[in-house]
């Protein structure tokens, strides 16, 4: 089970960190991947755009390769029991443990005029979200880390108040670590909101990925052999990891080692590389967007599927609480 927020344009960050595993996952597990709607709204309360917003990201998801055929593909807010399954958990979390949260304390400093109470029980929504399929695996990106070990803090107490109902949720990535995809300023993350020209949008066109790209920062290169790379170098060499072909990675590894990398080469060959990885996933999601008819029975079918999966969790869990009279 996974989900991801909409409110901005999916990017290089979301596919390495998440979609790429749920692609994986899909084939072997049974799945549930949603558009996190109601999460948006603790920093997104203007709810103008969400409809379409929720519509581009179902659109990004399938041109990724979900499959909703195999998987469960569907918005948060249609699965009610989600949040009568939060409610439950909001009482089994201090505080304490909340104020503490590393995502709440940013997004705090960020937006100091709405310190929502949303905000503050984020983690216990995503608990919901993911408990309400009793999963056991989670594919998400590095920066969601602390986020199940909450939730997996949630789920134990839960199981030793009212009895083992839920497995404690692991995060999941195919590689052996979480991903987290860097800015290409080197500066922090790939994000939705934040570095916009140092983020690579699934609907960047060619042209401004190149840019982009072209602008990442760099120097004049190393001048003794096998110098440690800055963290900005790495970082090109990261994203390069992510897109580019073996044979071309090596390349550039030997030639920073001899010194003789030119780092205006090495950031057209990554713009060229990102570009054949972007602009199939972009058209194709641009075309799923316009039908909105398929966008609305995609979705209707999916979050039946939750609804079936969350009802009978939602059984197990109101007879476990002594709230089945
Ligand atoms: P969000 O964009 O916060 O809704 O996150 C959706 C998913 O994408 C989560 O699983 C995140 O961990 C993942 N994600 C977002 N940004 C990055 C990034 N720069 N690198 C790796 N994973 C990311």
């Amino acid at each position: 089970m996974s989900g991801i927020r909409p409110t901005g344009y999916l990017h290089l960050g979301n596919y390495f960190g998440a979609m790429k595993n749920y692609v994986k996952l899909q084939e072997e597990y049974t799945c549930f991947f949603m558009v996190a709607d109601l999460h948006a709204l603790t920093t997104h309360p203007d709810t103008r755009e969400l409809k379409e917003n929720v519509h581009r990201v179902i659109a990004e998801n399938i041109a990724c390769g979900i499959n909703p055929d195999k998987a469960a593909l569907y918005c948060q807010s249609h699965v009610r029991e989600t949040s009568e399954l939060y409610l439950y958990l909001n009482m089994l979390a201090y505080l304490g443990e909340l104020e503490k949260t590393t995502t709440f304390k940013d997004k705090a400093r960020l937006q100091p005029d709405n310190i929502n109470a949303g905000l503050l029980t984020y983690p216990v929504l995503q608990t919901a979200d993911i408990i309400l399929h009793r999963a056991s695996w989670v594919p998400v990106g590095k920066d969601q880390e602390q986020h199940l070990e909450m939730a997996r803090n949630f789920v134990k107490r839960f199981n030793h108040r009212y009895g083992e109902v839920f497995p404690e949720p692991m995060a999941y990535n195919f590689g052996e670590q979480l991903v987290k995809v860097p800015s290409l300023d080197g500066l922090g993350k790939m994000s939705k909101s934040e570095n916009q020209m140092a983020t690579i949008y699934l609907a960047d066109d060619d042209e401004l990925i190149r840019k982009k790209v072209m602008k990442a920062k760099t120097d004049a290169g190393p001048t003794e052999p096998n110098t440690p790379k800055p963290d900005y170098i790495e970082n090109i060499f990261q994203l390069m990891n992510l897109v580019s072909k073996a044979e071309t990675i090596q390349a550039f590894e030997k030639s920073y080692l001899d010194c003789t990398i030119r780092y205006g080469d090495m950031k057209k060959q990554l713009a060229e590389d990102m570009v054949e990885f972007v602009a199939p996933i972009r058209m194709k999601a641009a075309s799923i967007q316009q039908d909105k008819t398929y966008l609305k029975k995609t979705m209707d079918i999916g979050a039946e599927k939750a609804r079936d999966s969350a009802t009978k969790t939602m059984q197990l869990v109101r007879a476990a609480m002594g709230l089945d009279y």
